[in-house]
């Protein structure tokens, strides 16, 4: 049972062995978001546990330190004082060397961890000995649901890309029949139909436009029509294991291409979101594409950081090419910090559910299906085989 949910009658009669939890501001420039939220620290401290929140950590989602401190946390000035004595720290993006370098032997740090990114701090981590578990590695089994950061924050920026290409889209995306006359409904085209694509179909649904979507998986249609949207078929199955896409084919790639390009040229807006894990992104708008495009249409690339399903996407930048807008956005869900923290700060929630036992002591064996699976690094080793494959091939 979760510790954090336990009713207060049971909470009362223990002692509650209290664990210190630190939560530092995000360093990264342009992350608005924050680990946790007041809602959940109540119940943190509730439970008997000690939190600790760094001076304006949530500000930027528009979660001022009184509402922490309202909740029972204690606002704190610097990284040090944060840091000192904390038993678990919970962040959104990894962890710097230098904050690594400021915590004890045997801390737990929770959080995105980006393995492949982020090999300086994963070596500091192990050699100093920090536990860190990565919720990207986090299982997608039921159980596990509530935990899925991945998803809440894929859902977030599937609903920015959507109001991102409605901003930048020169026509309005409903019908409207006006005394001025009538206005046809905006195209607007979803490539990968995971996640954050399904929600950008229900978000550009609700916004009038004619939706269109294609995924790699047959699987997927189901979902795109019961959103109202028309899937594109293509007469093959790339469904890989764990419900995830596999690489296509030279010859199903050409196909797919033709079915691809042709859509794209008649859209209005088009939402990318293809991706492969732990590959580069596949490329879905070649440039040859684009020069098809309508003039004023626009692209938004959500696999940008990953290396993009347009071919002249750039990465935090926004291209203009034959009168096509293409935009690379970073960290969609940083748009909407404030429900995406919350939201964040839950699946944290669900996560410590796992790692603090009813009597309010951290477990010290990570025998549970999702500990074992989402730790990256302990006791001095780097426990995802990947991660370790990857430092042990070259530096650091
Ligand atoms: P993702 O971010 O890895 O990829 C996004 C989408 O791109 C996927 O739907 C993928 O099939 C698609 N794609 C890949 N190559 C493509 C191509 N060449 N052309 C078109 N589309 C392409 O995916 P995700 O959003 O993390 O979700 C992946 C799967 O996991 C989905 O089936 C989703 O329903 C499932 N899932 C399950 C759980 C759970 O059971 N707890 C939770 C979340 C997601």
């Amino acid at each position: 049972m979760d510790i954090l949910s336990a009713p207060a009658s049971t909470q009362e009669t223990k002692t509650i062995q209290p664990v210190v939890i630190a939560v530092p501001k995000e360093q990264v420039t342009g992350e608005q978001r924050v680990a946790t939220v007041p809602e959940v620290v109540q119940k943190l401290t509730k439970a008997g546990h000690v939190v600790r929140i760094e001076h304006d950590a949530g500000t930027a989602a528009y979660y001022p330190d009184a509402l922490y401190t309202a909740a029972g946390a204690t606002i704190v000035a610097g990284r040090h004082e944060l840091f000192s004595g904390a038993k678990v720290v919970l962040v959104v993006q990894p962890p710097t060397v230098s904050d690594v370098d400021l915590l004890a032997e045997g801390t737990i740090v929770v959080g995105f961890m980006n393995p492949t990114r982020n090999l300086d701090a994963i070596a500091r981590m192990r050699d100093r000995k920090i536990t860190a578990f990565a919720l990207e590695l986090v299982p997608r089994i039921t159980r596990a649901q509530s935990m899925d950061a991945l998803s809440s924050q894929a859902t977030a920026g599937g609903y920015v890309a959507a109001v991102l290409g409605a901003d930048n889209c020169p026509k309005f995306l409903p019908m409207l029949t006006t005394a001025a006359g009538t206005i046809r409904p905006a195209t607007v085209l979803i490539l990968g139909a995971g996640v954050a694509g399904l929600m950008a179909i229900a978000t550009a649904k609700r916004l009038g436009a004619l939706v269109e979507a294609y995924d790699v998986r047959r699987a997927a249609g189901e979902q795109v029509r019961s959103l109202g949207a028309k899937f594109l078929e293509l007469e093959i199955n790339a469904e890989g294991q764990g419900g995830y896409a596999r690489e296509l084919t030279a010859e199903e790639k050409v196909k797919e291409q033709e079915m691809v390009s042709a859509a794209v040229a008649r859209a209005d807006i088009v939402i990318t979101t293809a991706a492969i894990p732990g590959r580069k992104a596949p490329v879905l708008v070649t440039k040859k594409t684009v020069a098809t495009m309508k003039p004023g249409a626009v692209i938004i690339d959500m696999a940008a950081e990953s290396g993009g399903n347009c071919e002249l996407t750039q990465a935090g930048k926004t291209v203009k090419e034959d009168g096509v807008m293409i935009i690379g956005p970073q960290n969609l869900p940083a748009r909407v910090p404030f429900h995406s923290s919350q939201m964040y700060a839950k699946n944290l929630q669900s996560f410590l559910g796992l790692l603090i036992t009813k009597d309010g002591t951290l477990v010290t064996e990570f025998s549970d299906e999702i500990l074992t699976a989402s730790l990256l690094v302990h006791a001095g080793k780097v426990a995802h085989k990947p991660t370790a494959d990857l430092l042990n091939r070259g530096t650091p």
